[in-house]
């Protein structure tokens, strides 16, 4: 039987905190679709410390995100206790990074970088654009909470990205898509309509969106390029491939 991604996190959830039995490591019940594991397969039980936080880099950070994401395309998430790190994590957090991302459904952060409870912060609007409230969002990750990376994440087939090429208008979507128009002007590169039928053109313009946020956030918020320039955080960029889940940084 082939389990989906989605099925796969909940169910490893709901057997993490419910029904483990020992005989029962990894086996698929055909009927249910239930992945049962032992609770020795169980790898996180516990979330980041501050002095775990502490110890961690930019690099180290980026590393881990990029490793999670290996282990999302290959379907081996991280099994976690979700009910014990509820618990734990419930009077304070240090999470790792910040991913500002689109709200697409279709791209799980913490799913996509095998993340769980405590280990990132993630801001979302529709086109993954830099406004106040997402810098006031990023400072507070970085600066108050010890966050080590920001990372913007656009995906390809991103239907804000498709609007703000075709001049969608419509309530106050007219005024969010705003907000892309300066990485549609600023993509030149690909040829044919400048259409959201244009796969290319879509292309190039998220990845131009995401190196706009990039270049907004040390740009409008001093706090963050303060800490930018003193190594304390890193700021990178991806775009999502929708048809193969794997994350492609922006070098
Ligand atoms: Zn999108």
């Amino acid at each position: 039987m082939k389990t989906n991604l989605s099925t796969l996190s909940i169910c490893l959830a709901i057997m993490a905190s419910t029904t483990l039995t020992a005989q029962s490591a990894g086996i698929i019940d055909e009927s249910s679709g239930v992945i049962e594991i032992e609770r020795s397969q169980i790898l996180i039980e516990t979330v980041l410390t501050k002095e775990e936080q502490d110890a961690l880099s930019p690099s180290a950070v980026l590393q881990s995100l990029r490793e999670g994401n290996l282990r999302f395309i290959t379907n081996d998430l991280t099994a976690r206790d979700h009910s014990v790190q509820i618990r734990e994590s419930a009077e304070s957090q240090f999470p790792k990074a910040i991913v500002l991302s689109c709200v697409d459904s279709r791209v799980p952060v913490e799913d996509v970088f095998d993340k769980g409870i405590g280990d990132i912060f993630v801001a979302r609007v529709a086109g993954n654009f830099i406004n106040d409230d997402i810098l006031g969002s990023m400072e507070f990750a970085t600066k108050v909470a010890g966050a080590k990376l920001i990372l913007v994440l656009g995906h390809e087939n991103c239907g804000a990205i498709h609007a703000a090429i075709d001049g969608a208008e419509l309530g106050h979507i007219t005024k969010m898509l705003k907000n892309i128009k300066p990485a549609i002007k600023m993509s030149t590169v690909a040829t044919g309509p400048r259409s959201s039928q244009n796969r290319l053109l879509v292309h190039e313009v998220s990845e131009n969106n995401v190196r706009i946020a990039m270049e907004d956030i040390v740009k409008e918020s001093s706090v963050l390029r303060t800490m930018v320039e003193s190594g304390e955080i890193e700021v990178k960029g991806a775009v999502y491939d929708m048809d193969t889940g794997v994350v492609n940084f922006i070098e």
